[in-house]
């Protein structure tokens, strides 16, 4: 689903000044006209999406435009920026990496690679162990397919391929990627033929509210698949349209479901992974280790960096140069990541985003309670929330609102990305996982006030 564009037409805001905010100028800002207009003459409309807002500086949980505005960042990029920006160890690392003038090794070895595989295998519970490193989620969520379909193949032939993905879910922006989502909409361009991919209701209590397992194994006979044709299960582990994680009891069943047939459990954790839901990775919530997990986005704090890590014998089913990319373990993302890894370890940023999760819990069931009936669900875990606007007493979204709303926090001083989710309804709150409770407080109180405001009868 496509969002709105931004118009382009500057507007006087309320001018906001706080240790977090400063916000002095018109939105969009005038000066900034020229360069806007440059990229909507040479890009593609697709790049337009975001609010047009030039992003020229950043430290720690704040972004600032070139001309003096600064915004307290609820978005993280893309939950990306788990460390803040420019955080000095990264800026560091990545100069450093530079220096060496090794800024490309294809797949042959190096240092920088050796030591961010071993960091990373040795954070994951066992039995995951072996690591693939790539450069983006949807390859990440690529490789996943592809090793569930071998896999799967290898035990119960060319039957054995179908895919089990859920509901509105998110997976990416590459063809298996988006063939395993679980949006219609997203995907009219693929055309008629599914190949092997089928959805089924995920338990999210709003849209799907009876939660249990029955409903997995009612839908695929519903839809014609026989457990031996399953070779894998893939979901996030909360799903990013609603931020709330697979329920424990469900995600058990699920795991004994997929041994019992042989299906691989596959978590894609690109947006939960590293810390973002207050543990580690996000299946630590379900009590259930995956066959493979995807991880991309703070794994590396803002470089593009992805990994695939899984069980030996399925990341091993490939042979020496069978399974690589061009920029797999990119020196300079890999440093990136491996500083991003240290100082989340070394800051306590785990334990920080699991303090926090209160307060942000507490800041969006108030921005419902003071929604006038037009918030229809909010989720929270550790450092993220989503924010659903619907029709009064439905779960139908209401996109044109949360849009609407969307525009008035940014211009308030609080960065937010486009709203996202299902039919566009929902507001993702994401800060860096570095951010304070003051400063979190803050934010959380312009959303509520902001949200009361644009939904006054
Ligand atoms: N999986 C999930 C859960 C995601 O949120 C995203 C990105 N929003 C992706 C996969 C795709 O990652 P990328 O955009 O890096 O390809």
């Amino acid at each position: 689903m496509a969002t709105k564009e931004f118009p382009l037409e500057p507007v006087a805001v309320p001018k906001v000044q706080t240790n977090h905010r400063r916000i002095q100028t018109m939105l969009p800002v005038p000066e900034s006209l020229p360069l806007l207009r440059r990229l909507r003459e040479s890009e593609c409309r697709s790049m337009r999406g975001q609010p047009p807002i030039i992003w020229a500086r950043g430290d720690g949980v704040h972004v600032h435009d070139p001309y003096g505005n600064m915004w307290l960042d609820f978005s993280s990029g893309v939950l990306v920026t788990a460390c803040g920006h420019g955080h000095p160890d990264i800026v560091r690392a990545i100069q450093a990496a530079a220096g060496t003038g090794i800024y490309h090794a294809y797949n042959f070895p190096t240092e920088v690679r050796a030591e961010l595989a071993a960091k990373i295998s040795s954070l994951v519970p066992r039995p995951l162990k072996e690591v693939f490193l790539l450069t983006t989620g949807s390859e990440a969520v690529e490789c996943c397919i592809k090793l569930a379909r071998t896999h799967g193949q290898k035990l119960g032939g060319p039957r054995k391929t179908v895919l089990v993905t859920f509901d509105n879910a998110f997976h990416g922006r590459t063809m298996g990627a988006q063939l395993a989502g679980g949006s219609a909409a997203l995907k009219s361009w693929i055309g008629p033929y599914e190949c092997g991919f089928v959805q089924v209701p995920y338990p999210d209590g709003f849209r799907q509210k009876d939660e249990s397992f029955e409903v997995f194994t009612r839908s695929l006979a519903d839809k014609g698949v026989a457990p031996d044709q399953v070779c894998g299960v893939m979901s996030e582990t909360y799903q990013g349209c609603n931020a709330k994680i697979m329920p424990p009891a469900y995600a058990q069943a699920l795991r004994r479901w997929c041994d019992q047939h042989g299906a691989l459990l596959i978590f894609d954790e690109i947006q939960a992974g590293f810390g973002r839901t207050g543990t580690w990775f996000g299946f630590q919530h379900t009590g259930v280790v995956p066959d493979l997990a995807a991880f991309g986005k703070g794994i590396s704090g803002g470089m593009p960096l992805a990994a695939v890590v899984g069980r030996s014998e399925i990341m091993n089913q490939y042979g020496p140069g069978e399974m690589t990319s061009t920029h797999s373990a990119n020196p300079i993302c890999c440093a990136a990541a491996l500083a991003n890894i240290e100082v989340i370890q070394r800051e306590n940023l785990v334990e920080n985003a699991a303090r926090l999760g209160p307060v942000l819990a507490e800041g969006v069931r108030k921005t419902q309670e003071f929604s006038h009936g037009r918030v229809g669900r909010v989720d929270a875990v550790g450092l993220v929330a989503a924010v659903q606007f619907t029709r009064p007493g439905t779960t139908e979204p209401d996109a044109a609102l949360a849009w609407d709303v969307c525009k008035r926090i940014v211009e308030s001083g609080v960065m937010l990305f486009s709203p996202v989710g299902v039919g566009g309804c929902c507001l993702k709150i994401c800060p860096p996982l570095t951010i304070g409770e003051e400063a979190l407080r803050e934010g959380l109180e312009v959303i509520r006030e902001v949200t009361a405001a644009m939904t006054a009868p």
